[in-house]
């Protein structure tokens, strides 16, 4: 079976070059798909700081702890590695999940998932928002398998983990906690320790949030692994 057209090998960062990145200030700068290009399109050209800061790590595979304040373009900082991952891993449907992303709150879930919609346009991922309220958890048990990347919040994720049948997470390649330190404060840090005992420990993990606390650094402690401090004080 010839290889899908449009997976030829993309530019990827090995670790230890990562540096030649670091000075890009454009998205199209970055040795990712010209998929991913396409869906940043002409909204997104100039990447904002913790953007710029962080992508040149997450893209070669590193866990990343980043801090910036809110409306500092954290979504993206994490999404397009997530994507990036799964397309140079060419994952596919019969792949299943290969990245979670955990939000503190159904409309800040919503609007990561309307970001991951439209940097992963031209790909052929497919994504799902699992998120507590909604009546149809039976439908959603239906296809959540048939998923590559999950954003969700924590309590839906949990309740998939525990009465999904063959919802399987063994393969995931990246999670991801947004707003981590809300997550803690919010007392999800049961629910977070429940999850994270159900993901596999060889995995990329970006955690971002507005500070870096010491209980992000707590979690840090429990699932990273040598992770890069990131931490953008003013937004240029
Ligand atoms: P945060 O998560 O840090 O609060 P968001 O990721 O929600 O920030 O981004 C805030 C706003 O900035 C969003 O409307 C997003 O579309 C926009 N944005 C993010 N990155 C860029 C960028 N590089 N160029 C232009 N707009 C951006
Ligand atoms: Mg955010």
């Amino acid at each position: 079976i010839p290889p899908p057209p449009d997976r030829s090998p993309v530019g990827r960062i090995s670790d230890g070059n990562y540096s030649a990145y670091a000075g890009c200030r454009l998205f199209s700068q970055l040795p990712i798909s010209k998929k991913t290009k396409d869906g940043l399109g002409k909204k997104y050209k100039v990447m904002s700081e913790i953007q710029r800061a962080s992508l040149p790590h997450s893209l070669c595979g590193r866990d990343v702890l980043g801090a910036a304040k809110t409306g500092s373009g954290k979504t993206l900082a994490f999404v397009i590695p997530v994507i990036e991952k799964l397309y140079r891993e060419r994952w596919g449907p019969e792949d299943g999940v290969g990245s979670v992303i955990i939000s503190p709150t159904k409309e800040l879930a919503g609007q990561i998932f309307e970001e991951v919609n439209i940097v992963g346009k031209y790909h052929s991922l497919s994504a799902g928002l699992l998120i507590g309220g909604r009546k149809d958890v039976d439908a959603e048990k239906e296809c959540v398998n048939s998923l590559n990347i999950l954003v969700c919040t924590p309590g839906r994720l949990l309740q998939h983990m525990d009465e999904t049948l063959n919802f399987d997470c063994s393969q995931l390649q990246v999670l991801v906690l947004d707003e981590a330190d809300r997550i803690l404060d919010q007392g999800f840090r049961v629910a977070l320790d429940a999850i994270i005992s159900q993901l596999p420990k060889r995995r990329q993990t970006l955690l971002f949030s507005a500070t870096q606390s010491k209980s992000v650094k707590d979690l840090a402690r429990l699932s990273l692994k040598d992770p890069e401090y990131i931490n953008v004080h003013a937004e240029s």
